[in-house]
C-alpha cells in the first residue's frame, strides 16, 4: 500500500497538493488529454476545521464530504473562508434539507425520491444545485448508485426537477488490487456517459465523469475522468475504515 503522509501546516498542504496535481497532470498527458480538463476535489472527511483552514490557505477552494452532518458542521465553521462544499455520499431524504442549504454540488444522486426531496427544498430556498448521478459500475451489492441499465430511464426523469442541474456521472470503482478490474469500472461509466450524450445530450449537461480516488485516480484519468475525489493523498491516511462510508 502507498503510505500517505499527514498534512497539518499550510506548507504540508502546499507540498501534498502540488504532488497530487503533478500526478494528475502526468496521467492526463500520458492519456493524451488536457490536464486542465481534470478537476481535483479534495475530500476532507474526518479532517477537522483547523486543519482545513490551512488547506484553504494552501489553495483549496472546494471540499468534498461523504456525510451530511459533518459537511454541515464544517460549512458553519469555515463560513468565513468562502470555501465550497460538494456532498459525495449517499443521501437520505430526511437530509435533503441540509444539502439544499449548504452544498454547492451533490455527486451522489441515486433515486427519484432524493431528486424530488432536494428539488422541493431548493425551490423553497430559490437555489439551484449542480448534481451528478451515481452509478454502481462494480456490481458490488455494497455500493450505492443506479445500475447501468437503470441510468437512461433515470436521466430522462430528471428534467422534471428544475432546480437540479445535471452535470454528469459519478462512480466508485471496485476496491481491488486488480488494475484491470478497477479500470473496467471507469470504462463502464465513460461508456454510459457517451451513450447518454448520443441519445440526448441535454440530459447529461457537460457530461462530467467524477471517478478516481487516492488509490486509483491515474487509472480513472486514463479512462476520461474529469473530477478526481482525493482525500488521503492530500490530508494523510485516514483511521476510519472505508466500510464506514460504503458498507461491505
Ligand atoms: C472518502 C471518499 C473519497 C476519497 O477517498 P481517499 O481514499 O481518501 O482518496 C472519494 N469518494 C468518496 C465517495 C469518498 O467517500
Amino acid at each position: 500500500m502507498t503510505d500517505y503522509p499527514a498534512a497539518h501546516s499550510v506548507d504540508d498542504f502546499r507540498t501534498n497538493l502540488a504532488a497530487v496535481r503533478a500526478r494528475i497532470d502526468d496521467a492526463a498527458r500520458g492519456a493524451g488529454r488536457d490536464p486542465q480538463a481534470v478537476r481535483l476535489l479534495p475530500v476532507s472527511k474526518t479532517v477537522e476545521a483547523d486543519r482545513l483552514r490551512h488547506a484553504v490557505q494552501a489553495g483549496c477552494e472546494w471540499f468534498g464530504e461523504n456525510k451530511v452532518q459533518e459537511a454541515k458542521r464544517k460549512h458553519a465553521d469555515l463560513a468565513d473562508t468562502g470555501v465550497k462544499w460538494a456532498v459525495i455520499g449517499h443521501l437520505q431524504t430526511n437530509k435533503a434539507k441540509d444539502v439544499a442549504a449548504i452544498a454547492d454540488e451533490f455527486q451522489a444522486l441515486d433515486s427519484l425520491r432524493v431528486a424530488e426531496a432536494l428539488d422541493r427544498r431548493l425551490q423553497m430556498l430559490g437555489r439551484g444545485l449542480d448534481v451528478l448521478v451515481q452509478v454502481n459500475t462494480s456490481g458490488e451489492e455494497s455500493k450505492f448508485g443506479l445500475t447501468p441499465d437503470d441510468l437512461p430511464g433515470f436521466l430522462a426523469e430528471l428534467p422534471a426537477f428544475s432546480s437540479l442541474r445535471v452535470r454528469g456521472l459519478m462512480t466508485l470503482a471496485a476496491l481491488s488490487a486488480d488494475a484491470d478490474r478497477v479500470r473496467g469500472c471507469f470504462a463502464v461509466l465513460r461508456d454510459l456517459r457517451d451513450r447518454a450524450r448520443d441519445t440526448d445530450p441535454d440530459l447529461i449537461g457537460p457530461g462530467e465523469l467524477s471517478m478516481g480516488m487516492s488509490g486509483d485516480f491515474e487509472l480513472a484519468i486514463a479512462e476520461g475522468s474529469t473530477c478526481v475525489r482525493v482525500g488521503q493523498a492530500i490530508f494523510g491516511a485516514r483511521a476510519t475504515p472505508d466500510s464506514h462510508y460504503w458498507p461491505n
